[in-house]
């Protein structure tokens, strides 16, 4: 585990050191050009075009990812070593997957997808297979996708059968004129576009079905008067999330979820709802929470986030800690949020015991942690 330090290691000052490829092919390129004359400057000059794609207006070293899996996580005497040992081995295969196509000049959203859809496929996750029963034993999920350059997004809800809802949000942003489609109409989609249907026994697994029996006592035992079941169970909130900033400037943002366990039977919480659980706009920041999502609903939280930074110039950091840990906390709603600003500058704030959570740059060494550092 990483120890806590005056620079974390996520951030944008402890990644300065490593030089830049192109600026590495630029430094050998003018010395070699001063030693050996024209021939050597005009290769050197094709090199430099091949190393540096025209497009790129940022800079290729300040690119990054930064994901959650969830502000709800296993008290510690729960997560054992190996739990804890396969959560992270998957967050970095998710930080692996964005990183591979941001350093190859790729676009933000698709690196936020490619993340995304490995933690999709992970049984740990609350999000496609692995995710949260509803109070009658079924899956269903939510997603969310926006597009910082365009100010385009696309949603899914109350799906049941797309393996990677993700995906379908995306199809929802790209393929329609509208922002969230629901139910059957969006499975439908899904179907027109052959995007990978599942049977609903796919997301379903052993430990999904002991947490629901679980969270149904406690909730009968709250019910009941019993104490110790006052507080609702954080198992009850997971969802995974990311958000990029490219080579080229644009920020994205996705989340995708189960939504919270035991929910009513048609619930649909803050994850696809754009503004509330995702957001991203390349003036601001792209921003992805997990939490109690009614909480997240009423508060606006990612565009609050956003608009702070907007209308009253607040940096990310501040503006994301002042929503997370005191606007929503003295709303009484639990959660955090990962969020990137057009300046590559991050932020991760959660007002729980944990998030899973992971910050890759452009040196590619995954970044991971679950509680506080
Ligand atoms: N926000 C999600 C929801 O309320 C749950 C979560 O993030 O864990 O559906």
């Amino acid at each position: 585990m990483m120890k806590a330090t005056a620079t974390p290691p996520w951030s944008r000052r402890a990644l300065r050191a490593p030089g830049s490829v192109i600026g590495g092919v630029s430094a050998r390129v003018s010395h070699g050009a001063r030693n050996t004359g024209l021939a050597v400057r005009l290769l050197a000059i094709v090199l430099l075009l091949m190393a540096a794609p025209t497009s790129r207006s940022q800079s290729a070293t300040n690119f990054v990812l930064v994901i959650h899996g969830g502000a709800g996580v296993l008290p510690k005497e729960d997560l054992t070593p190996e739990k804890e040992k396969a959560a992270r081995a998957t967050l970095d295969a998710a930080l692996l997957a964005g990183h591979s196509l941001l350093a190859r000049g790729g676009k933000s959203v698709d690196a936020v997808i490619a993340a995304i859809m490995i933690l999709e496929d992970s049984p740990i996750f609350n999000a496609g297979k692995g995710s949260v029963l509803n109070a009658e034993g079924t899956v269903s999920m939510d997603a969310s996708i926006m597009d910082g350059a365009t100010s385009k997004a696309g949603a899914c809800a109350d799906v049941k059968h797309v393996k990677n809802p993700i995906q379908l949000a995306r199809l929802v942003m790209e393929q329609t004129p509208h922002v969230l489609l629901a139910g059957d109409g969006a499975e439908l989609l899904a179907k027109e576009h052959g995007l990978k249907m599942m049977p609903a026994d796919y997301f379903i697994t052993e430990h999904r079905k002991l947490q629901l029996q679980r969270v149904q006592q406690l909730e009968k035992a709250r019910k009941g008067g019993e104490k110790k079941a006052q507080a609702p169970s954080l198992e009850s909130i997971g969802t995974v999330g990311a958000v990029a900033l490219d080579q080229h400037g644009n920020l994205a943002a996705g989340t995708s979820t189960g939504g919270m366990v035991n929910k009513r039977f048609g619930r649909i919480g803050d994850s696809p709802v754009i503004g509330a659980g995702t957001y991203a706009h390349n003036l601001t920041c792209a921003v992805s929470g997990t939490g109690h999502g009614e909480f997240f609903l009423r508060s606006v939280v990612c565009y609050d986030i956003a608009a702070r930074m907007e209308y009253q110039g607040v940096a990310l950091t501040n503006a994301a800690e002042e929503v997370v840990m005191r606007k929503l906390k003295d709303a009484g709603g639990r959660g955090g949020v990962i969020a990137v600003d057009a300046k590559g500058n991050v932020a991760m704030p959660f007002n729980t015991e944990g998030m899973y959570r992971g910050v890759i740059r452009a040196n590619g060494k995954p970044w991971t942690a679950i509680r506080k550092e």
